[in-house]
């Protein structure tokens, strides 16, 4: 366990999460309806399924309609979860069977007679244990909101109550989601439908977690499965980064964070965000060396990121979540694209990495963007965001992972270059939350509105060409800030940044300040 305290960031952390505990609390007295009930149980684990019940309230309806998502805001893919329901009914109280239809492929319509709660039950395939849906074997399960939790059509704000059966041999379960007040292991609650299906819960026999304190707030790090890497070896590596963010933000969003991990065989490390939490699928093995252990840092701290930027600032189309219908937005430049150039930038500043450390990672995104997206000539940055749910040729789209970190970087140095590093993207970054944070968001129109008023000059010249159209980004204007270069060398092969040698001091000081801690 590691305990660090930061005096300065944890009145701003409190003031943040007090607000947010006392909006949640003023919810919860005016709404307050009969929560949703759900139990989940996992009568044969070795089957690689699991079953619910759900109690649900009718408010005397004669007919009632279900639905499952068919996407999850993070993972931006259609996935027609209902697919994986293998078996379903409805009973009355009484044990009687209930009629159920199924009027489209995500839906259920359940024919009440005017009971005033019936239990709806389904058994769920769960495959493989991963980050992204649903996963059952003997020693353990993953659950994914989105993918388990069938819910009322027209009342998603209902609160929702979730109790887990475990099988004898496991030890526990994992989640970001509030304990029910009645303290009973595996017993949780969620104020409403959004929450509950934006908290994965991992279960099982080999699940360790380690709890630390930063900024005045609970992280833990839980592992399902084996891992080499020792939790709190971990903690003491991630916590100068967390702290790194709270500089950023001024506080911590949220009362609770939990990182939880898949630990799997063989397999790459892959990340989806959450409201107070992050899924990670990976092997739990230490980085073997200072360029793994960048790479894991950038990645961590981008989805840690996105803590804020996503989770509690968003493109006004990502929410209210319509969980029936794939979102269209131009905004993935900004919540995945910006994610990463300030997951880079944080890493670096906490100093997990070296300048050069850095460098090699925007080396890596400008080379991937000039060497291996043809389709970057093709497809703008908003048009990539806007077709996030198409299936379109390689080669005919640009990857707003790729191009995103780019553009802020070269946003980034024409703003502090017009204003002498007077604004940064830092600025630009906190008037964003200061405005649209909250439950509506942003639209395209008003992020961009807010760099240029952040910036204090009009930036829209710049930012129209580096995101609504295909032209190639001109590098030279932040090579010329940050006394940069591209080594000389093979431009089909390799775009590859370094110091100038000759870099003025006043360069290198531009350099030295984008990667400075930051500052409040
Ligand atoms: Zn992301």
């Amino acid at each position: 366990m590691t305990t660090r305290r930061l005096s300065l960031t944890t009145l701003a952390a409190l003031l943040v999460a007090s607000s947010l505990a006392q909006s949640q609390l003023i919810r919860a007295q005016a709404a307050s309806p009969t929560p949703l009930v759900y139990t989940v149980s996992f009568p044969e684990p070795a089957s690689k399924t699991f079953t619910v019940d759900v109690a649900v309230p009718t408010d005397g309806r004669a007919s009632v309609d279900l639905m499952m998502a068919i996407w999850s805001p993070g993972f931006y893919g259609l996935q027609n979860y209902a697919d994986r329901v293998t078996a379903f009914s409805a009973t009355a109280p009484d044990g009687a069977a209930l009629t159920v239809t199924k009027p489209t492929p995500s839906r259920w319509t359940v024919a009440t007679g005017g009971l005033p709660t019936f239990t709806f039950s389904y058994t769920l395939s769960a495959p493989r244990l991963s980050n992204l849906s649903n996963g059952v074997t003997e020693s353990g399960a993953v659950i994914i909101g989105p993918s388990t939790y069938v819910t009322l059509v027209d009342q998603t704000d209902r609160p929702a109550d979730v109790t887990l059966r475990l099988p004898p041999t496991w030890t526990g379960s994992m989640t970001s989601l509030d304990s029910a007040p009645d303290g009973r292991p595996n017993h949780y609650v969620a104020p409403d439908y959004d929450v509950l299906a934006d908290s994965p819960i991992l279960a099982g026999a080999d699940l360790t977690t380690t709890a630390f304190t930063v900024g005045g707030i609970q992280h833990y790090w839980t592992y399902l499965g084996q891992a080499e890497w020792d939790g709190a070896r971990v903690a003491a590596a991630i916590t100068p980064l967390i702290e790194e963010h709270i500089r950023f933000w001024g506080g911590l969003p949220y009362q609770k964070y939990v990182f939880l991990n898949i630990v799997t065989a063989g397999r790459g490390g892959s990340g989806v965000e959450h409201l107070n939490s992050v899924a990670i699928t990976g092997g739990g093995r230490e980085p073997a060396d200072q360029t793994a252990r960048f790479r894991n840092a950038v990645f961590l701290s981008h989805e840690y990121f996105h803590a804020m930027n996503v989770k509690r600032l968003r493109p006004v189309e990502l929410g209210p979540f319509d969980y029936e219908h794939a979102p269209v937005t131009t905004g993935l430049w900004v919540g995945e694209g910006l994610t990463s150039y300030f997951g880079d930038l944080l890493a670096a500043r906490a100093g997990l990495g070296s300048p050069e450390d850095y460098l090699a990672v925007c080396s890596r995104h400008i080379t991937d963007l000039q060497t291996k997206q043809p389709g970057r000539l093709v497809q703008t940055l908003e048009q990539s965001s806007a077709q996030m749910f198409e299936r379109i040729p390689s080669d005919q789209k640009v990857d707003y992972y790729v191009k995103g970190p780019v553009v802020g970087l070269v946003l980034d140095a024409h703003i502090r270059r017009a204003t002498n590093g007077q604004r940064s993207m830092d600025d630009v970054m906190r008037l964003e939350r200061e405005r649209w944070s909250g439950a509506r968001g942003y639209t395209g129109a008003e992020f961009n509105a807010t760099v240029s008023d952040a910036a204090g000059f009009d930036v829209e010249p710049l930012l129209h060409t580096l995101i609504a159209t295909t032209e190639e980004i001109d590098y030279t204007e932040m090579l010329d800030w940050f006394g940069l270069r591209f080594k000389t060398g093979d431009p089909a092969a390799a775009w590859t940044l370094e110091v100038r040698p000759d870099a003025t001091s006043a360069q290198r000081q531009h350099f030295a300040d984008l990667l400075a801690h930051t500052k409040k």
